[in-house]
């Protein structure tokens, strides 16, 4: 089970700082898709752009990037859930990332 949890949505905070989604608040348009078609609550609005205010509540699915018109997201798929899941091995622990 993991020890890693939120308090918006318990059990669905993956492993601390290994997602690799990054935001270009230059090319944001404010359109807030990414908040909408997102599972988790990554981004919050700001400024008339977003912010990725919690990361580690990236399960790194890409459907944000697929869905940002201004290319203004990126994500390497899956990294991150991959990297906790290869580090479980090796601490013989359990991993984060299934939920
Ligand atoms: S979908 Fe892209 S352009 Fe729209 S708010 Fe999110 S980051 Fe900005
Ligand atoms: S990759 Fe998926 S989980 Fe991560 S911020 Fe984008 S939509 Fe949300």
């Amino acid at each position: 089970m993991s020890s890693v949890t939120t308090a918006m949505r318990p059990g669905l905070r993956y492993v601390p700082g290994v997602t690799t989604l990054a935001l270009d608040a230059e090319k944001c348009n404010g359109c807030l898709l990414c908040i909408k078609v997102c599972p988790h609550p990554v981004f919050a609005p700001l400024k008339g752009s977003v912010e990725i205010r919690e990361p580690d509540l990236c399960m790194e699915c890409g459907a944000c990037v697929k869905n940002c018109s201004e290319d203004a997201l990126t994500v390497n798929p899956g990294t991150g859930c991959a990297v906790a899941i290869l580090r479980s091995w090796l601490r013989r622990s359990s991993s984060e990332c299934v939920a």
